[in-house]
């Protein structure tokens, strides 16, 4: 094991560091490829392609071991997002720390000034692969009482300024369906954001049965799209008697955050990459105690190798696979 090792592994990480201890941590590549290789073999390498332990690691390549069973190479990014990649590792693993701490996401333009990266693209292809990663394809759906309601968010298009203002006469409203769990206590669990294309029941059911679990109680503002959900116990709150905002507080409450976060960081979303923009707004809100969970999903580094500790975590019932 590199000379490194008791150094990183003794960083806990259970809250994000600092930039600046995170940088201290992992000072250069090879810090970050010692800490991957014992994150995803604490045990000792082992073979992705047969499972043997028995390999004996190259000379000429970097962190990479061939197995002496099959003969396959195995580097410490296969499988994971740093695959293949023409970065610097500390350049992901800064990005990923910036990005799982930052708590209300971060722009392109941002995370290049940060990184001091180059160029712009770069920077932006970067950020879109972390949040390519924000997905957990084997998440679980959520369960108990379930608030659910839609909205509308206004994008700009190619044409709009980037600073808004008054040029916004191309923006148009995009549909948003939301769901958050009401956790004992009144206090909001996971949640789930969709773009939809329409209001209809099919859609506004089908966001429904794909979010919650069988048996949730869901509760909407009444709107008829809801009746009859499979499954569901359906607790309609009435609206004109109360604003809907009093009647389902959290879905809400992440309503008004998602449009103050794209006013805020991205000076309006832009429609082609809504759901993207929605998929990390969930990521962070599910995950905004859970720095360890985020920062390894973002780097695409497979918990096959310690299963119970992101369970314990996420709650998930199985662990992500990388393919
Ligand atoms: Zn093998």
């Amino acid at each position: 094991m590199p000379s490194d090792h008791h150094q990183v592994s003794r960083w806990k990480y259970d809250r994000p560091p600092s930039l600046q201890r995170f940088m201290a941590d992992f000072p250069d590549d090879d810090a970050c490829a010692a800490w991957l290789v014992r994150r995803r073999w604490p045990d000792g390498f082992v073979c992705l392609g047969c499972g043997s332990k028995r390999a004996w690691r190259l000379e000429a390549k970097p962190w990479t071991w061939e197995c002496a069973d099959c003969g396959r190479q195995t580097s410490a990014t296969a499988g994971t997002i740093m695959h293949s990649t023409h970065l610097p590792l500390r350049t992901w693993f800064i990005a990923a720390h910036l990005v799982a701490t930052h708590s209300n996401g971060i722009s392109a333009l941002q995370l290049q000034a940060k990184l001091e990266i180059g160029s712009y693209k770069a920077a932006w292809l970067l950020l879109h692969k972390l949040r390519r990663a924000m997905v957990d394809p084997e998440r679980d759906p959520l369960e108990g009482m379930v608030e659910v309601d839609e909205t509308s968010i206004a994008y700009r298009t190619k044409d709009d300024p980037v600073a808004g203002g008054a040029g916004r006469s191309h923006a148009g409203k995009l549909l948003v369906i939301g769901a958050v769990e009401c956790k004992d206590g009144g206090k909001p669990g996971r949640i789930r954001l969709s773009v939809i294309p329409d209001f209809s029941a099919r859609t506004l059911k089908g966001f429904v049965a794909a979010s919650t679990a069988d048996g949730s109680t869901v509760l909407t503002d009444a709107f008829s799209s809801y009746q009859g959900m499979a499954g569901r116990t359906h607790l309609p709150k009435t609206v004109g008697v109360m604003a809907a905002h009093v009647l389902l507080p959290w879905i809400h409450r992440v309503f008004a955050n998602l449009k103050r976060l794209a006013l805020g960081v991205y000076h309006g979303f832009r429609r082609a990459h809504l759901q993207a923009y929605l998929n990390e707004f969930v990521f962070r809100w599910n995950r905004r105690r859970h720095y360890r969970v985020a920062f390894d999903m973002l780097l695409g580094i497979g918990v096959k190798t310690a299963p119970m500790s992101y369970r314990g975590l996420v709650g998930c019932a199985s662990p992500v696979v990388i393919a």
